[in-house]
């Protein structure tokens, strides 16, 4: 039995949990959208914590902002145009600012708070956000894709907390049609999209939705994330031209550090397990 010097986000459907042994709570509040904590843990820095589910440790946050990223960045031909939706933490932000490239990258994050409290426990994630091309906006994503004029976009990356609550539109047919609209040629939307192994049902839909949003051509990614359910996480692409290649020779010769990503994990993160092609078939 965990005493009260452990976090631990326990995942009732699938009859686990995941604990990290902290050393004590840095901050709590209700913000006016979701219940926000920081913690410092023993081993894995500072963890966020929202609506009782772990968002980003400072230990492990890479493998997770990395490959939201730079794989839909080097699958597109010439990404210039980035919207962030959600993504408060400022880590995607960061990594997509990498890519020289990107002339512009809006986040849109519905909660300013959550980024008030990454520049205070995770500033590292925070380091690109004075770049002349971010631009932080804090407002419904939903809203501002609805909104947009068509074509104005190259790369949408929805980074978004589960779908419930502010985040449940975010995992619609209506959406993904308002995504296809605003994006121009070629354009990629990519959301994260749970874990293969315990989240099966919110993939597939997830999946039928961005189809009935008019996008042909999915692509599902696998990476770790330890501190998500399962240790296993996935974030799906959807595209308006083909995506079965990507930029390889521009990947293996990026421009910038990473932790995680290169263009061989790349490569193999594309590789679809036995059970995920049956589930789909
Ligand atoms: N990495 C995390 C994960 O997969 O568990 C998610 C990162 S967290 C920064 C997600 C962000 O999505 C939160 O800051 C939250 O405020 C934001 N969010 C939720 N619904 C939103 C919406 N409708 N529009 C914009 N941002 C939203």
């Amino acid at each position: 039995m965990l005493d009260a010097t452990w976090f631990s986000e326990a995942q009732e459907p699938s009859g686990s949990a995941f604990s990290l042994k902290i050393k004590r709570k840095l901050h709590e509040e209700q913000s006016e959208f979701q219940f926000l904590e920081i913690y410092e843990t023993e081993q894995f820095g500072n963890l966020m914590v929202i609506d009782g589910c772990t968002m980003v440790s400072t230990r492990d946050n890479f493998f997770y902002h990395e490959m939201m990223s730079h794989p839909v960045l080097y699958t597109h031909p010439n990404p210039k145009r980035v919207w962030i939706i959600g993504g408060g933490d400022c880590g995607t932000l960061r990594e997509v600012l990498k890519h020289p490239n990107v002339e512009q990258a809006v986040q849109i994050d519905i909660d300013e708070r959550v980024t008030r409290l990454a520049e205070i426990y995770f500033p590292e994630l925070c380091e690109s956000n004075q770049d002349p091309r971010a631009d932080l906006k804090f407002i419904d994503g939903i809203k501002w894709v609805k909104d947009a004029e068509p074509g104005s976009v190259d790369i949408i990356i929805v980074d978004s907390t589960d779908p419930v609550g502010p985040a449940e539109g975010l995992f619609c047919a209506d959406f993904y049609r308002d995504c296809f609209r605003a994006l121009s040629e070629n354009g990629i939307v990519v959301q994260q999209s749970e874990s293969a192994l315990l989240h099966m049902k919110i993939l597939k839909e997830m999946r039928a939705e961005m189809q009935a949003g008019g996008f042909g051509s999915l692509q599902t990614i696998f990476f770790p994330q330890c501190i998500y359910p399962s240790g296993w996480w996935s974030a799906t692409m959807a595209g308006k031209g083909d995506l079965a290649k990507f930029r390889e020779a521009d990947a293996a010769a990026k421009p910038f550090e990473t932790v995680y990503y290169n263009s061989d994990i790349h490569q193999a993160s594309l590789a679809c397990p036995e059970f995920f092609k049956k589930a789909l078939a």
